[in-house]
């Protein structure tokens, strides 16, 4: 039903990449097999599942949305990969997204741009737009995304889905190809708390082949997302929800959430958080920084698109920048030399080391916040979907819809959002909820509330 729902949906959403029906159809077979056979299954088996193409799959191409790697077939499986296929859930096929996942609106792809499937003439969200229009366009159940400084959260807002940035750590990266890597994460995407936390406890879990793994169990988010208390619990509104940046589309959806989570026992208190308001220019210092050195293995030399120069001596520095030119979109190539430059003798002191002043800062802020209140709320983004081009014309501005999300990453901790009704335009809203880091089941009992 789902392949039938893609062939339908395709053309009007683009949410993939790489359709793998065959493969997926051959799992299926396999689970009902071994379910008539009374095998005990995964409670996700047979249940089919999108992942972004940012997670390499053995044996079926992996892009990253980029041109550098439009022809790569990986020959081994990411860590969360192997898990989704141990668990028996079939892999519909590799999801749509911007480029090595920098962008707000998959626009920014190799292969085309997502259309949101509320509204074709507007954004779908990024960079894990194509796994947020797959799961809204109901041609997938359930599907995996990366969230660097909002790219599960701002997508799922903008289609109404639900997303989880796990804590950073807690899922892991290995065979996830690198943005930021100290701020990456793996997350699901869903159409509901509940399934969000069963496929988060599928992905969850210490990973050796990962260096920023952390060693703690996973506990038991279904459990927590079933449990639906919030009597007592004490939920803190960051002060900058009220914002002069956030429509009043969204502000009322907000105000309505907070309601219902009152009228259900919750405490509300509003918090000042004040070093919330440089996070974004931390994050867009550290985010390219990193950039820059993950992103200069894409050389022409190791893997993924090599292209000669076409006159001149062909020298090993020449192939590579004429790869480098050839193989990265614009938006590829304006953070890796923004990274550069912050990161050049002279003004690494200034650039890089303030960010990550602020950047401890804006932990201290979270840390006596969470001493006052157990989760944390505020809009997921501060509009809804908004159209196509915009930041082609304006890129500060498209970075300001990261405001809400990007805090979190810079801190590690994990974050939730779900959608919390319709605003005035016909589009949906998003509601973020944040955790203390390792506390990823108050998301689910909070957010099982709401829904
Ligand atoms: N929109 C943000 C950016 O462009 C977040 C990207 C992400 O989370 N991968 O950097």
């Amino acid at each position: 039903a789902h392949l039938d729902q893609i062939e339908r949906a395709e053309p009007l959403v683009n949410s993939f990449i790489t359709v793998t029906a065959d493969d997926a159809l051959a799992t299926a077979r396999q689970i009902d097999e071994r379910r008539a056979r009374g095998e005990e299954l995964h409670p996700l088996a047979g249940v089919p599942v999108a992942v972004k193409d940012l997670i390499v799959t053995k044996g079926t191409r992996t892009t990253a949305g980029s041109k550098m790697l439009q022809e790569w077939v990986p020959p081994y499986d990411a860590t969360v990969t192997a898990k989704v296929r141990e668990a028996g859930l079939p892999i519909l096929g590799k999801t749509n997204m911007d480029e090595f996942a920098m962008g707000s609106t998959t626009e920014h792809s190799a292969f085309g741009r997502t259309y949101n499937p509320w509204h074709t003439g507007r954004v779908p969200g990024g960079s894990s737009g194509g796994s947020a229009a797959a799961v809204a366009a109901w041609e997938a159940p359930l599907a995996i995304g990366t969230d660097t400084g909002g790219s599960i959260r701002q997508p799922a807002a903008l289609t109404g889905t639900v997303g989880v940035k796990p804590t950073y750590g807690s899922v892991s990266r290995y065979g996830v190809i690198a943005m930021a890597s100290s701020l990456d994460q793996v997350g699901p995407m869903t159409r509901t708390v509940a399934d969000a936390a069963a496929l988060h406890e599928l992905l969850a879990g210490h990973d050796a082949q990962d260096s920023t793994s952390l060693p703690q169990a996973v506990p038991g988010f279904r459990a927590a997302a079933a449990n639906r208390d919030v009597k007592g619990l004490k939920v803190g509104v960051l002060a900058q929800s009220y914002g002069a940046g956030v429509s009043a589309g969204v502000r009322g959806s907000f105000q309505a959430a907070l309601d219902l989570l009152a009228e259900a026992g919750a405490e509300i208190v509003e918090l000042q958080l004040p070093a919330l308001d440089y996070a974004l220019d931390a994050y867009y210092l550290i985010m390219p920084s990193e950039v820059s050195s993950n992103l200069a293995r894409f050389d022409g030399m190791r893997y993924g698109l090599r292209a000669e120069p076409q006159d001149g001596p062909v020298t090993a520095e020449r192939v590579m920048a004429e790869t480098r030119r050839q193989g990265f979109g614009w938006e590829a190539k304006r953070r890796i030399i923004l990274g550069t430059y912050a990161l050049s003798a002279g003004y690494y002191d200034a650039y890089y080391g303030s960010a990550q002043k602020v950047r401890t800062l804006v932990k201290r802020d979270f840390a006596r916040a969470f001493e006052q209140v157990d989760v944390l709320a505020s809009p997921t983004a501060p509009t809804t979907a908004f159209g196509f081009g915009q930041d082609a014309e304006d890129p500060m501005t498209m970075y300001l819809n990261d405001v809400f999300t990007i805090p979190a990453n810079l801190a590690g901790l994990p974050g939730l959002s779900l959608p919390s009704g319709i605003a005035g335009d016909g589009l949906p809203v998003g509601f973020q909820l944040l955790a203390p880091e390792l506390a990823d089941e108050r998301l689910y009992s909070a957010g099982g509330a709401l829904e």
